[in-house]
């Protein structure tokens, strides 16, 4: 079909949709439409999660065209995917959501502590439909590549739906965990019973009643589905390759009296997130655990176990810095799972003994206690891997363990795995792939070389992962919502970093991750929790605040480090939008000067 002749057939395909309910991948089939050929947009969004649909928002906000192409069949990315039994957020809810709209705080009300999955997903769509988004996101529909006119500055982008659009800007909201890591265990296709992976979960849910259910990984995601599988299933088999930190999570309901208190004050609560270096906030104690008697650091444990969750890493300041400080910690949890299990064979196979909090710390309600139920076994995999799938089970150390269905909970190709499944193609034919092969380079993980008018959400050379996301997510969109205001402002036709301040950046990347104990183990931090990926430290760990004031500091300065093309005052001061909200000082009190001058900034 030549677009050019029907322009409204996409915006039609679009449109006919806004009447019919919200539709749940891999409930429905994918609905029919007419590829669309030859439209011509401001911007194409790739991935609507948080990120895409924030960015939808604020280019509509500007005036600008703009689709969003998502391969689900709805809103929420992550919330969209991961339905396993116990999915949900690890950052308090009453943070982890969009802090943009003072209203939009007010009128949601959070029922726990941690919200579930299906909740934040009803949140998700709530957002979709109170901004009037969904008209312009075309679902089912996943962008196989994107390439980059040298001469029209503007990308090409195609879809396995046969869509063919181009675009000034090309912005990937692709998520820094949303490309799942399936292993290729041998003899898979030979297991009679279903495979699931908690990153794809069917959207119909899954009974596991009376089955014996495999599950492999001890990661965040089975840390939370373990618990709630092991009540359903008649036996429960976890594969462990690595033993994991986790913390409880203690979460409760939320009270409207709570409610209400935590809304009269919620705007200084925001502002005292965007100044902490995890992007939220939460009561930190900076004083190094080196310094602390042994009773005064059992005494801040204790406290900090019974608050739970992320924060007790906050109980000292030099726990991800001093490896003598971060066996204080670990030492206390080890004894904490040793306490909690009754087995002392499974209570030391579940004890870690890698670097506390090195990996993602995990956040739990009733993990290690699991293992105290009958039918409920470990098995260690991390001498002896997983030797292969038979019909009737998964076969370890010549040891075959009869199950009906298995989970996956191996995680994902973090980062940068959906950009590795998109052909990007930029300038003198070079594909980002090729280019990243040795390990993602990119400008504060926002755009990259070679790459003009395309940015990332969260890329990687970002704090993302390492701070509250979605957080992270709203000061990215707000930046790039200013550069490309001002790109109008000034009639600019293209940007892109120039190759010494990529390389600077990359450099710092790496230099800070380095002062960090978590660059020491093996994590999908560094892409080493899937065989092949080169080892690179790939968020940035320096702190949410410090990398906020750099991202200011690079606009104010009319866009230092990149090379804008096509007016005179391209690299002029812009006018600032929505960037004011993030020029917020530092927050001393958490990241002293010294701590700074140390570059050791606290990070969760
Ligand atoms: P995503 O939500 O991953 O959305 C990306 C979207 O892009 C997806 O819908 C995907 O389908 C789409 N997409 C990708 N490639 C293509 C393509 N080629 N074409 C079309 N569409 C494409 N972070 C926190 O800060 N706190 C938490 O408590 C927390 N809990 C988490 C729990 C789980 C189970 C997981 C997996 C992650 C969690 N995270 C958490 C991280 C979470 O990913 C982010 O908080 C946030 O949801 C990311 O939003 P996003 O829009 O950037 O990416
Ligand atoms: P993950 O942390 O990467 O864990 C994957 C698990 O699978 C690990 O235990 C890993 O072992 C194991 N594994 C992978 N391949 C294996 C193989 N071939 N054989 C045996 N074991 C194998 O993935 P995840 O649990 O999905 O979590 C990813 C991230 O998503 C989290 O770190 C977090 O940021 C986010 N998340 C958050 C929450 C939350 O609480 N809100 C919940 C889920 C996810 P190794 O450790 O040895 O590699």
């Amino acid at each position: 079909m030549d677009f050019r002749a029907n322009p409204a057939t996409l915006a039609n395909a679009i449109a006919s949709r806004e009447t019919t309910p919200i539709m749940m991948a891999g409930t429905a089939t994918r609905p029919e439409r007419p590829a669309e050929v030859g439209m011509v947009l401001d911007a194409v969004v790739v991935g609507a999660g948080f990120a895409g649909m924030y960015m939808l928002h604020r280019l509509r906000g500007l005036g600008f065209s703009a689709r969003v192409f998502e391969a689900g069949g709805g809103v929420g990315g992550t919330w969209y995917w991961n339905r396993y039994p116990g999915a949900r957020c690890d950052v308090e809810s009453m943070q982890y959501s969009f802090s943009f709209s003072e209203e939009l705080d007010q009128q949601w009300n959070w029922s726990e502590k941690y919200a579930p999955q299906p909740e934040i997903l009803c949140y998700a769509n709530h957002v979709a439909d109170r901004f009037d988004l969904r008209r312009h996101i075309v679902f089912d529909t996943r962008v196989t590549a994107a390439t980059f006119d040298e001469d029209a500055k503007c990308w090409l982008i195609e879809t396995d739906r046969g869509d063919r659009v181009s675009a000034k800007f090309l912005i990937m909201a692709v998520g820094c965990l949303s490309a799942p890591n399936r292993p290729r265990f041998s003899g898979i296709e030979d297991f009679r019973g279903p495979v699931y992976h908690t990153g794809e979960w069917p959207h119909e849910g899954v009974d596991f009643t009376g089955l014996r259910v495999g599950v492999i990984g001890t990661g965040s995601s089975a840390v939370q589905s373990i618990p709630i599988i092991a009540q359903q299933a008649s036996s429960l088999t976890v594969f462990q390759r690595t033993a994991t930190w986790s913390v409880p999570a203690w979460n409760e309901k939320l009270t409207p009296e709570y409610l209400q208190a935590a809304k009269a004050d919620y705007p200084a609560l925001r502002a005292k997130a965007r100044a902490r270096p995890t992007g939220f906030y939460f009561p930190y104690n900076l004083k190094p655990a080196l310094e602390a008697s042994a009773e005064e650091r059992d005494q801040q444990y204790e406290e900090a176990w019974a608050r739970g969750g992320l924060p007790f890493l906050g109980a000292y300041g030099d726990l991800l810095f001093e490896k003598a400080a971060n066996d204080t910690i670990a030492d206390f949890a080890r004894a904490k799972i040793r306490g909690i299990v009754k087995d002392p064979a499974t209570a030391e196979l579940l004890c870690p003994d890698n670097v506390f909090g090195c990996k993602r710390l995990c956040v739990d309600t009733g993990y290690f206690e699991t293992y105290n139920m009958p039918h409920v076994k470990l098995v260690d995999v991390s001498r002896t891997p997983i030797e292969r799938f038979t019909a009737d089970g998964i076969e370890v150390n010549g040891i075959e363990y009869r199950l009906d269905a298995v989970v996956c909970a191996t995680g994902f190709a973090a980062m940068t795995g959906s950009f590795d499944k998109i052909r990007i193609t930029g300038r003198n034919s070079l594909t980002l792939a090729e280019k990243w092969r040795a390990g993602p380079r990119a400008y504060l993980g926002i755009a990259s070389v070679g790459f003009p008018n395309l940015f990332m959400i969260t890329g990687p050379g970002s704090p993302s992962v390492l701070a509250s996301m979605i957080q992270a997510i709203e000061q990215h969109v707000d930046w790039l919502a200013d550069c490309i205001g001002h790109m109008r402002d000034v009639g600019a036709t293209s940007i892109e970093p120039t190759p010494r301040d990529e390389d600077a950046w990359v450099e710092h990347v790496n230099d800070v991750s380095t002062v960090s104990l978590r660059s020491t183990c093996s994590s999908w931090y560094v892409g080493t929790n899937i065989a092949g990926r080169p080892r690179v430290f790939m968020p940035y760990i320096g702190g949410f605040p410090v990398y906020v004031q750099k991202c200011n500091e690079v606009m104010s300065g009319g866009f230092d480090g990149f090379v804008l093309e096509g007016a005179p005052a391209s690299n002029a001061a812009p006018q600032v939008r929505y960037t004011e909200r993030w020029r917020v000082p530092i927050d001393i009190e958490v990241i002293s000067p010294a701590a700074l001058a140390a570059r050791r900034v606290p990070m969760v």
